[in-house]
């Protein structure tokens, strides 16, 4: 049995709080897409963590945590962060590499500054982690898979022709120092060694994994609003963040994928450019971003500050349909617990005309929100259980917004540690 985790809107939803805790029964957790450049955060009884390339079943005994083939991989950054949690008592998890995941080379990183130093004010806002640049060369036909660094005579004359390449953008674009050849042999060579332990023949064990009935969890990074195809163009990340990829990123059968559950936050926020037409300003931002998350709306990996925003409908109905959601998974709701009425964005208006319908970007940059007002709640709901313990607003909250969106909410998560979660019986009809 599959499940997926994958989020909404624009990353940010929660996803890692319910993988951690989707993967008690899971045997297996699979990062399929993404890299090192966004980031979950969890809270478990070793501590709170920020994950960047560990798929978050890492603080299990009992899962495999896999970096599937369709993940950006970058080595140094997973050796630093198997260290960072193993420092912290955290038992070493068992890890699996992919033979066909492709490696982000330290050129990668380098060419993301340099483009946006070169695009200054128009550039994209990338966090600079290498991303695009890695993804453009494995579309390109010039990235490197992991298998490759054990084949020696292939990775010398790669090298060779790569090199050649990059260093005449790299002078004559950006004027910056050339790639030494050997010098990056040299460090694929450390790449290869640490990496070694890890490397899998990932599409076998996973077929092996589901003639025995393992549970499989894919694991998103980001959300639908960041995707490349249906996100906001071009404003989006460099590799799918919808579940349908996870068949492509992880190599299982897409038909095996049965549960996917789409986390949305109670309320929106997103970081880097980009229309975001719920959003909100000045004081009324600042104290849902100081108040919101586990600490404040602060990114995982950047630190930078999120641009906040109420609930958007439109962007989020669109967000469920594009993952093919099963389950809505509602989190950070105690955060609005403030609040004396809460604004949900219930449709846009472009050119004078109002829709629900979330549209292409250039429409989008047009958009004006029209916004339902619903009451609040007023009191802290951490610690609740049971749905029908919330305040009746609350509930009224949730129940809006499923109806607006037209998918089941049947998780609520009203606090950042495991167990803070109501299962709930959807009032929608699966
Ligand atoms: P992800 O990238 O989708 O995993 O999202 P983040 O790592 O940015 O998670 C959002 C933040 O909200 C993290 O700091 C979580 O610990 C926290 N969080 C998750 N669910 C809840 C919740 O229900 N309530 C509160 N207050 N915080 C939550």
């Amino acid at each position: 049995m599959v499940k997926a985790v994958v989020g909404a809107n624009w990353g940010d939803e929660g996803k890692g709080k319910i993988t951690d805790m989707l993967a008690r029964e899971a045997d297996i957790v699979i990062r399929f897409q993404g890299g090192a450049n966004a980031g979950h955060t969890i809270v478990n009884n070793y501590g709170k963590f920020a994950l960047h390339t560990l798929p978050s079943g890492v603080f299990y005994n009992h899962t495999t945590s896999i970096i599937g083939n369709g993940v950006a991989l970058n080595i140094p950054i997973l050796m630093e962060e198997i260290k960072s949690i193993t420092d912290r008592n955290v038992p070493m998890p068992k890890i699996l590499v992919s033979d066909r995941a492709q490696i982000v080379m330290p050129y990668h990183i380098l060419f993301d500054q340099y483009e946006e130093e070169r695009l200054g004010g128009k550039s994209f806002g990338s966090t600079k982690s290498g991303i695009a640049p890695f993804y453009s060369d494995k579309y390109a036909k010039i990235g490197f898979q992991v298998s490759e660094l054990f084949d020696e005579e292939l990775l010398k004359e790669k090298i060779e022709s790569v090199v050649a390449q990059k260093n005449v953008i790299l002078e004559h674009l950006y004027h910056k120092p050339a790639i030494e050849p050997s010098e990056l042999l040299e460090t694929l060579h450390t790449y290869r060694d640490v990496i070694k332990p890890f490397v899998c023949d990932v599409s076998v064990y996973l077929d092996e994994a589901l003639k025995a009935g393992k549970n499989i969890l894919l694991e998103g990074q980001l959300g639908t609003l960041k995707d490349p195809d249906h996100g906001i163009y071009p404003m989006v990340t460099s590799s799918s963040t919808l579940a349908a990829y996870g068949a492509i990123g992880a190599g299982i059968p897409p038909y095996e994928i049965k549960g996917i559950y789409t986390v949305c936050k109670a309320y929106s926020s997103s970081v880097g450019a980009g229309a975001f037409v719920s959003e909100i300003f000045g004081e009324e931002a600042d104290e849902l971003r100081r108040r919101g998350g586990d600490g404040g709306e602060y990114g995982a990996t950047t630190g930078r500050p999120r641009r906040m925003g109420w609930f958007d409908c439109v962007a989020s109905k669109y967000g469920c349909r594009l993952q093919g959601t099963t389950d809505v998974c509602f989190t950070v709701l105690d955060v609005l617990g403030y609040l004396d009425e809460i604004p949900v964005c219930t449709g846009y208006e472009i050119d004078g005309e109002v829709t629900t319908q979330f549209p292409v970007t250039a429409k989008l940059a047009k958009a004006k929100p029209v916004f339902t007002t619903l009451p609040g709640w007023k009191s802290d709901i951490r610690g609740i259980r049971n749905y029908e313990e919330l305040p009746e607003n609350c509930r009224r909250y949730v129940e809006f917004i499923e109806e607006q969106i037209g998918y089941p909410i049947t998780l609520v998560s009203n606090g950042p540690a495991r167990d803070d979660i109501i299962y709930r019986k959807s009032t929608l009809n699966k």
